[in-house]
């Protein structure tokens, strides 16, 4: 399976890189038939610049690819992402993605065109840009405050969907570290109170994909 993604160190490069996947394209191509299998290839001028697996299963297509970011090890990815139709003029029927994204403590579930790649997983736009203003003081929104707080500090973007920037120059790698590690543990700590409340919501894979990560 092709690499998929590098972190980022600029907003252009961000912008450049982002890859999507857009479901009637998919859909045109056949890939979302059951049993239908492959590689989904970008490519710019002529020239393969990523790919991911697929794998479609009834009405789930499942997307396998490999992350890294900050030069550190590969990580292979399995995410699931359930199909939804909706009938359109003529009997024909329209396909969409159900987002799969639990960003930030929030289950998105939104019926989308296309998803974004910006971090570790394919998630439609809302949760990439989902806004952190604070409605209650509960530890949930405290822990992601925090968590948003530190991201930007660093030159990054708010939201548990983006990478965490890269570190600043000038900064020392230990403290460069610690404050990751306290971004996650604050995200971690929001997610798991989320995911326990939500927890009967979620399909297997999802229960799988957050209560055991890799
Ligand atoms: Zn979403």
């Amino acid at each position: 399976m092709g690499g998929y993604g590098s972190g980022r160190s600029s907003y252009k490069q961000k912008a450049e890189h982002c890859r999507s996947l857009d479901v009637n394209r998919l859909h045109r191509a056949g890939s979302l038939q059951h049993g239908s299998q492959g590689s989904w290839v970008w490519s710019s001028e002529d020239a393969e610049v990523a790919r991911v697996g697929y794998k479609t299963d009834h009405s789930r297509f499942v997307l396998n690819y490999k992350v890294r970011q900050n030069r550190g090890d590969w990580e292979p990815i399995t995410q699931p992402i359930p199909l939804t139709y909706s009938s359109c003029h003529y009997g024909n029927q329209r396909p969409y993605f159900l987002c799969p994204g639990i960003v930030a403590g929030q289950h998105c579930g939104r019926r989308v065109g296309k998803l974004y790649s910006g971090g570790r997983y394919f998630l439609c736009r809302h949760c990439y840009n989902i806004s952190y203003a604070s409605q209650s003081e509960d530890r949930h929104n405290r822990m992601l405050r925090r968590a948003n707080k530190l991201r930007t500090a660093l030159g990054g973007e708010p939201g548990a969907a983006h990478w965490i920037a890269p570190k600043p120059k000038g900064m020392w790698e230990r403290t460069y570290q610690r404050k990751r590690l306290k971004i996650d543990w604050c995200e971690d700590q929001a997610n798991s109170w989320f995911i326990e409340k939500y927890a009967h919501l979620l399909g297997t894979e999802e229960r799988a994909m957050f209560f055991d990560p890799e």
